[in-house]
């Protein structure tokens, strides 16, 4: 086996991005997890029941790729959903999964498109995000979503869980963590454009931009 040289730094890259990402109201409370990839394949993820804005590097749990338990502190309830995504996408080396306000606010609207829950207002969402399914509403670590959002993600880096909130894999942690601060972004111009007319980029403009988060 792959030894976890890569722990130690992987530990304190997932404790400064929780905080960070804590810091900047991008979560509250006891809500939001993430996880990397180690080098041996196992995946390191924030706690249940902790808080990103003072969860320690200490406390970190290590699960395997079917979310069960290795080593440390219990890991996060939606454990198997970041394991659904590492399955999904061999690339994947982080997932970062949020309470966020306005991302949240747009899972609870009624009629969204399930296929594509926001339109690409702006070039940096269609770049990190592209389209956006969303899935079902299921009870917070209610393991049944577990195949539907590995199927989903084979496909999409990128998901909205209704009444809850997104989930974003990336090939790194800065990139998950970039483009789940870009859909909070476009889910806050979404609400602050409703009622108003809107011209979304067009399917070509959107095709002729470079992804960055895939
Ligand atoms: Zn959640």
């Amino acid at each position: 086996m792959t030894a976890r040289t890569d722990e130690p730094a992987a530990r304190a890259h997932v404790v400064r991005t929780a905080r960070s990402l804590f810091e900047r109201g991008l979560t509250h409370g006891s809500t939001g997890n993430l996880s990397v990839r180690l080098a041996d394949g196992s995946l390191l993820l924030t706690p249940t029941g902790s808080s990103l804005g003072t969860v320690q590097e200490s406390e970190l749990s290590r699960t395997d790729l079917h979310g069960r338990h290795l080593d440390g502190a219990r890991p996060t309830k939606e454990a198997f959903l970041h394991a659904a995504f590492y399955r999904a996408r061999p690339a994947a080396h982080a997932v970062v999964h949020l309470h966020s306000t306005h991302a949240a606010a747009v899972s609870c609207l009624d009629g969204l498109n399930p296929a594509d829950a926001l339109p690409p207002l702006t070039a940096y969402y269609a770049m990190r995000i592209g389209t956006l399914p969303l899935l079902p509403y299921h009870a917070p670590g209610d393991s049944g979503l577990e195949p539907l959002a590995e199927r989903t993600a084979r496909t999409h880096h990128a998901v909205l869980l209704a009444n809850h909130g997104p989930v974003v894999a990336g090939p790194t942690l800065e990139t998950a963590a970039d483009a789940i601060e870009e859909l909070e972004e476009t889910a806050r111009l979404h609400l602050l454009l409703r009622g108003l007319a809107t011209r979304p980029l067009t399917p070509e403009q959107a095709a002729a931009l470079t992804p960055t988060s895939t």
